[in-house]
């Protein structure tokens, strides 16, 4: 089912993104955000922009909203709840996951249909099939708007729990934060050592690059619980990531990320798992 008439409540540069990416497919779109002069550019573009956000929320059946936080949704919307009843709200903001089920209740108990989102691209990879958001929630709500999510990007829908597409999404800010601030790292490093982020490009690009076929050999072996150490033990480990550390201070970096990995694989050896393979650390950060 395809909608005509769609709303978009908060136009930061993913709302804003959003409401551009429905008002090209003809779309009639409704905006509303708490600075009304962000909207400028989309009503020129042919865009609604009524003065009360009740009025935003009543004029679709399909209510977008890409704010800050979850607080922001529910502190802007509790107000106008009763405008939203048998509307499908789709919750494009980011947060925990037990934040998004807290928002999700909140909808039900006020009788709105609910979907959380998590876009995994920036503005600029709105609008594109190849993109991807994940979504989860009631499938029937998902199907019911499945057509209009796609003028955004490409849909992964997790499942009825509507935590999980904060899961999945926030799992791939982590990994995406911590590799981000271990590339940053070696940067720092380089450059104390004379070489520059272009010089160092094709090591750190090919190191990355590996990354995908370990975890390919990983991950079965993580889920048998297989944690054999016979080439990647969190003894030997430690002792390279010692190096590192000392590395990072004969260089004059500040040595706080190394040093926190390194008392992560010494808590591991602590615990008995100093001939084990790395992925053994799982259990220890499960296990605090
Ligand atoms: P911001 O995270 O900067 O959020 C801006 C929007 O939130 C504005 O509309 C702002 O209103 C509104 N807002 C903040 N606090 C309140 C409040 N208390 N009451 C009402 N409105 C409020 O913008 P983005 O567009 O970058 O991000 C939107 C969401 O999308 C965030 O949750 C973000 O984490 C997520 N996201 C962002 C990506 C990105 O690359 N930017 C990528 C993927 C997800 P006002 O204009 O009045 O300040």
């Amino acid at each position: 089912m395809k909608r005509e008439a769609v709303t978009v409540v908060g136009l930061g540069p993913m709302g804003r993104a959003m409401a551009d990416a429905f008002l090209d497919q003809g779309r009639r779109v409704t905006v509303w955000n708490r600075t009304a002069g962000k909207a400028d550019d989309l009503v020129a573009a042919g865009a609604h922009r009524p003065a009360d956000l009740r009025d935003a929320l009543v004029a679709s059946d399909l209510v977008l909203v890409s704010l800050r936080d979850q607080d922001a949704v529910t502190a802007l919307l509790a107000p106008e709840v009763a405008a939203l009843r048998d509307r499908v709200l789709v919750n494009l903001s980011s947060g925990t996951p037990d934040e998004a089920r807290a928002t999700a209740a909140w909808a039900a108990e006020h009788g709105v249909a609910y979907l959380q989102g998590g876009p995994r691209v920036p503005p600029s990879g709105i609008g594109l099939p190849e993109s991807v958001t994940f979504y989860s929630g009631p499938k029937d709500v998902f199907e019911s708007c499945r057509d209009d999510l796609a003028v955004l990007t490409g849909a992964d829908y997790r499942g009825t729990d509507p935590g999980l597409a904060m899961v999945y999404y926030q799992l791939e800010e982590a990994l995406l934060w911590m590799t981000m601030t271990g590339y940053l790292h070696a940067v720092a490093v380089a450059q104390a050592n004379g070489i520059s982020a272009g010089d160092l490009l094709p090591y750190a690009t090919r190191t990355l690059a590996s990354g995908g076929e370990l975890l390919a050999f990983y991950a079965p072996r993580i889920d048998a619980g297989d944690h054999e150490g016979e080439f990647d033990s969190v003894g030997s480990a430690a002792a390279g990531i010692d190096h590192v550390v000392r590395t990072s201070r004969d260089a004059g970096v500040d040595a706080h990320v190394p040093e926190a990995v390194l008392q992560l694989f010494h808590r591991g050896a602590a615990n008995g798992r100093a001939n084990d393979s790395s992925t053994s650390l799982i259990d220890v950060l499960r296990t605090g």
